[in-house]
């Protein structure tokens, strides 16, 4: 048995009058976030973590933007996806934790939400699902409300 640990980062821009997904929720703002699938930069920060733990081919490689198959998809079943790999590997998600980086809106009465909806996915209980939002204190093009980040960490337990 070994312990493995992966790391994701993503970040896409805002636009108006775009549904906005954080965390496989919709959240209500004017905004959402533009990309080929549902842009949910939370969701892809854990996939990429979890890929990176499993030494796979990371989020854009297996999931390629070019291929319309991907075009709108919730990135729910990406990461549905990425759970059955973790499983053909026979590997065990111990444990993740993550930030979200927004300036607005305010995301902490989200966040209960997002572990339930993550939680039979990730076959991960919610109290070992670790998501936090913070603003970028007005820096930077995150703090100037055009984009979206996240990061995320994983656990795993391999073979
Ligand atoms: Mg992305």
């Amino acid at each position: 048995m070994k312990i493995k640990i992966g790391f994701g980062y993503d970040i896409h821009k805002l636009e108006e009058n775009r549904k906005l997904y954080l965390g496989g929720i919709e959240i209500s703002f004017h905004k959402g976030l533009v990309g080929h699938s549902d842009g949910d930069v939370l969701i892809h920060a854990i996939i990429d973590a979890l890929l990176g733990a499993l030494g796979e081919k990371d989020i854009g490689q297996l999931f390629p933007d070019t291929d319309p198959k991907y075009k709108n998809i919730s990135s729910l079943k990406l990461l549905e996806k990425v759970m059955e790999i973790v499983k053909e590997k026979k590997a065990l998600l111990l444990s993740l934790d993550s930030v979200i980086i927004a300036e607005e809106p305010k995301l902490s009465s989200y966040i209960n939400s997002m572990k339930k909806t993550l939680s039979p996915i990730l076959k991960l209980k919610e109290n070992l699902i670790g998501i936090k939002a913070k603003t970028n204190e007005g820096l930077g093009e995150i703090g100037e409300g055009k984009a979206i980040a996240s990061y995320a960490i994983a656990l795993i337990e391999a073979q």
